[in-house]
């Protein structure tokens, strides 16, 4: 018996990077998976990848509408969701723009980040309760960062909006046992894996092998995680075996967040 076998999930940002690992992960362990994502065509290729056991569906996580019309098409197809994974995330970084410092950053580059990493996260909790009322069961996985548990002074909308996506998943996973629904809720934060969020910042040429090793020069374990051992993580949070687990907050971080940078001798 494979350990989601039977059950429906659907994954945000799903075309590329942590996303596209926890839906192969999840395919790989029995799951039918709606890869999501707003690159239709990266999207469509995933899901083929994947074969008979996912379907691509469009979904800007910032958009309510789209919330509501893929929920409409997957409760038609295929009933009640038995996972979420709110994967969908920018740095803020994508369009080259470098001044995220809280004191120079531009009011609508902090809104721009939180409307896809914050108010994607609401309003993807928000619908996987709608669908999983019915049944009163599912799991709902948020992808934080390490930098919603620490703060960043050069990326402060992105390290405010991971810090919300944390709260807020506790928020969830009370409200659903206030409720008596056993929808459990937990986050995950990851951090330095290897995606392509990472190209703008490791850049080409010559000097990205040394750019790579700066970035994980503080890593305790030297290295850039892989997408693969974060979606581990996320297999066990969406089975059963994690049936005693919510609200909890999961780091995958090799290391960096169990001590401290300065190390006084
Ligand atoms: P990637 O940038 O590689 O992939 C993110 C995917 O999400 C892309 O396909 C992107 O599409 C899509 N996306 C962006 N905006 C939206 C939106 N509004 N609606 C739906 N999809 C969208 O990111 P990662 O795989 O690296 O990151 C995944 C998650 O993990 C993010 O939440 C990130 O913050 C978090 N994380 C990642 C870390 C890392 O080191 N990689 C560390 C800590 C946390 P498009 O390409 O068209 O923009």
């Amino acid at each position: 018996m494979k350990r989601l076998e039977g059950k429906h999930a659907l994954v945000t940002g799903a075309a590329r990077g942590i996303g596209a690992a926890i839906a192969r992960a999840f395919v790989d362990e029995g799951a039918f998976v709606y890869v999501t994502d707003i690159d239709d065509d990266a999207g469509t290729a995933m899901a083929g990848l994947l074969g008979d056991a996912a379907a691509y569906l469009h979904l800007d996580v910032r958009e309510e509408s789209d919330w509501i019309a893929a929920m409409k098409h997957i409760e038609q197809r295929s009933g009640p969701l038995d996972i979420v994974v709110n994967n969908a995330g920018i740095t803020g970084f994508e369009q080259g723009n470098y001044t995220h410092d809280p004191e120079h950053a531009s009011l609508e580059s902090w809104r721009e980040v939180h409307r896809t990493n914050l108010d994607g996260v609401f309003l993807g909790c928000k619908y996987a309760i709608r669908s999983m009322r019915a049944p009163k069961s599912g799991s709902i996985i948020n992808i934080s960062s390490r930098s919603g548990l620490v703060g960043i002074p050069g990326a402060a909308a992105y390290a405010s909006s991971k810090a919300a996506v944390r709260n807020h998943t506790k928020t969830v996973a009370l409200y659903c046992a206030e409720q008596g629904l056993n929808v459990r809720c937990n986050s995950i934060h990851p951090a330095a894996i290897l995606t392509p969020m990472w190209e703008p910042m490791l850049g080409t040429g010559p000097e990205r092998e040394q750019r790579m090793a700066e970035f994980v020069s503080d890593t305790p374990l030297r290295r850039f995680g892989m997408p693969e051992e974060v979606a581990a993580v996320a297999v066990l949070l969406a089975s059963d075996e994690a049936a005693y687990m919510t609200g909890a907050e999961l780091n995958i971080d090799g290391g960096i967040l169990a001590g401290a940078a300065a190390s006084p001798k």
